[in-house]
C-alpha cells in the first residue's frame, strides 16, 4: 500500500471487517453497522463538543468578471441574484461579524471557518476585503479561532495583493478545470475569450507563497481525460484538490447522466482515485476521496454531500439574507431562502428553519448498504419536480455513480488491508 492510503490507515481504526472467505482477488468488505441506519443528525445536535454552524459562506460580491457557462450561481433556476446589491456593504459586513460573534458565544465551537465567496470575491477590492476580515476577527476576539478562506476565479490575484492576503491570513482556493482547452471551454470572459492564461499566471504567483495556497477546485467535464486533468492540476503543486460534480437533479440532469444505471462520473473519478491512491508518494490531498475514506474508517464527514453529518454551513448573501447552500439555485427559485437577515435575525433562527433541517432520506437510501458513507448525496442533487416522487426524498441523481465510486474505494482499501490483517493476526 502506498501514499495517502497508508497515512489514513495508520491514523484511524477501521470499522469494517474484511471477509477472507471470498475469492482472494475480490475481498468483500462489509460494514459492521450495515443493518443499523444511524438516526439522521440535525444541525442543532451536538457536533464535536459544540453546536451550531461552523462554516459561514459570505457573498461579499454578487457579480463575476467571468461568464462561465457551468456556473450554478447565474445560469440556473434561481435568478434572485439580479435583485441583490452588487457588493456587500461595510454596514452589512459589520452585522455579519456581530452575528457570527453572537453565534460563537452561544455555541462555543472553538473555531469557525469563513469563506469569502461570490460571484467573485476579489471584485470587492482590497479595502472592503480588509474591513470584512478585520471586523470578523475583532468581533469574535478570543472566543474562537476564525479561519478565513477565499474561493476565487484567480483573475485579480496578483503579486500586489498577496501581502494583504498574508496579513489577513486568508487561504486562497482557485477554480481551475484542467488544461487550457478544458478550462477555456467553460471559464470564459464576457468577450468569449478563455481565462486559462491569466489563472495560470496567478497560480504561479500564488505558488511562490505556498502558505496562502489553499488548493484547486475543478468542475468535472466528462469530455476531459480524468488522469490528464488531474495531472494538469498537479502541475501547480496544489496542497489540495477538490472535484465538483456539475449541479443537477432528477428534473434537470447533469450532462452525460442519461440513464440511471450508467456511472460515467464514477468511471471518471475512479480513474483519478487509482492514480492518486497508487502514487508512490502523496502528491496532494483530494478532498472527495479523503472524506470518503474518513467516513469509511468511522470518522464524521466534514463536508456536505458525504456521510450523515448535519449541515454546518450557512450562506450570507450581499444584502445580508441568511440562506442555505447556493447549490439549491438549480432546484427552483427561492429553494435556499429563509426570509431571515443578519440585520434582524441571529443565526440560531436559521438553525430552526426547515431549510436547515435534514431532509427525510429516500426509502432506497435507508435500505442502501452504503448510506452511512454516501449520506444520499448533496441535498440539491436529490430534487425531483412534480409528483409522484417530487421533492427531496429521493436518492441523489448521482446515486449509481456514488455507489460505484464508494464501493471501489472501499474495495481498494480492503484489498490492501488483507495482508496487513494477516501479518498482525
Ligand atoms: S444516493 Fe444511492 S448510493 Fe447514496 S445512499 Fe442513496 S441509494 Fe445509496
Amino acid at each position: 500500500m502506498t501514499g495517502v492510503g497508508t497515512g489514513l490507515l495508520m491514523r484511524q481504526a477501521p470499522p469494517f471487517v474484511v471477509d477472507h472467505d471470498v475469492a482472494p482477488d475480490r475481498p468483500k468488505a462489509t460494514f459492521r453497522s450495515t443493518n443499523k441506519i444511524p438516526r439522521m443528525r440535525r444541525p442543532t445536535d451536538q457536533v464535536g463538543g459544540s453546536r451550531g454552524f461552523r462554516q459561514f459562506i459570505l457573498k461579499i460580491h454578487g457579480r463575476c468578471d467571468l461568464a462561465c457557462d457551468h456556473c450554478y450561481v447565474y445560469t440556473m433556476a434561481d435568478q434572485r441574484w439580479q435583485l441583490r446589491p452588487r457588493m456587500m456593504s461595510s454596514n452589512t459586513m459589520d452585522q455579519v461579524a456581530a452575528r457570527i460573534a453572537e453565534h460563537v458565544r452561544a455555541h462555543r465551537p472553538g473555531s469557525v471557518e469563513v469563506v469569502l465567496h461570490g460571484g467573485e470575491p476579489l471584485l470587492a477590492g482590497p479595502q472592503r476585503l480588509a474591513h470584512c476580515v478585520r471586523g470578523l476577527r475583532a468581533a469574535v476576539g478570543s472566543d474562537a479561532e476564525v479561519q478565513v478562506r477565499m474561493q476565487t476565479n484567480g483573475l485579480r490575484l496578483d503579486a500586489d495583493l498577496l501581502p494583504l492576503l498574508d496579513e489577513l491570513r486568508i487561504q486562497v482556493g482557485v477554480s481551475l478545470d484542467g488544461d487550457q482547452a478544458a478550462h477555456d471551454r467553460h471559464r470564459k470572459r464576457p468577450d468569449g475569450t478563455g481565462s486559462y492564461s491569466l489563472v495560470a499566471n496567478a497560480l504561479r504567483t500564488l505558488g511562490e507563497h505556498r502558505e496562502l495556497f489553499g488548493g484547486l477546485l475543478c468542475t468535472i467535464d466528462l469530455r476531459n481525460d480524468p488522469v490528464r486533468t488531474y495531472e494538469n492540476l498537479l502541475e501547480f503543486a496544489p496542497p489540495a484538490v477538490d472535484f465538483l460534480l456539475p449541479n443537477g437533479n432528477w428534473s434537470s440532469p447533469p450532462p452525460g447522466r442519461q440513464r440511471s444505471a450508467e456511472t460515467p462520473y464514477a468511471d471518471w473519478l475512479i480513474a483519478v482515485f487509482d492514480r492518486w491512491y497508487r502514487a508512490a508518494e502523496q502528491e496532494t490531498h483530494v478532498r472527495l476521496f479523503a472524506e470518503i475514506l474518513n467516513v469509511l474508517f468511522g470518522g464524521m464527514s466534514t463536508v456536505e454531500g458525504i456521510g450523515l453529518s448535519p449541515t454546518a454551513m450557512v450562506v450570507v448573501e450581499t444584502d445580508g439574507a441568511i440562506e442555505a447552500s447556493d447549490m439549491l439555485t438549480g432546484v427552483y427559485e427561492g429553494a435556499a431562502e429563509t426570509g431571515l437577515n443578519v440585520a434582524r435575525d441571529p443565526f440560531d433562527a436559521a438553525l430552526r428553519h426547515p431549510v436547515f433541517q435534514a431532509a427525510e432520506p429516500a426509502r432506497e437510501c435507508l435500505e442502501c448498504s452504503l448510506h452511512r458513507v454516501c449520506g444520499g448525496g448533496l441535498h440539491a442533487h436529490r430534487y425531483r419536480a412534480g409528483s409522484p416522487g417530487g421533492g427531496f426524498a429521493n436518492p441523489s441523481v448521482y446515486c449509481a455513480d456514488l455507489f460505484r465510486l464508494i464501493s471501489h474505494i472501499r474495495d481498494s482499501v480492503a484489498r490492501d488491508l488483507i495482508p496487513l490483517q494477516r501479518n498482525f493476526s
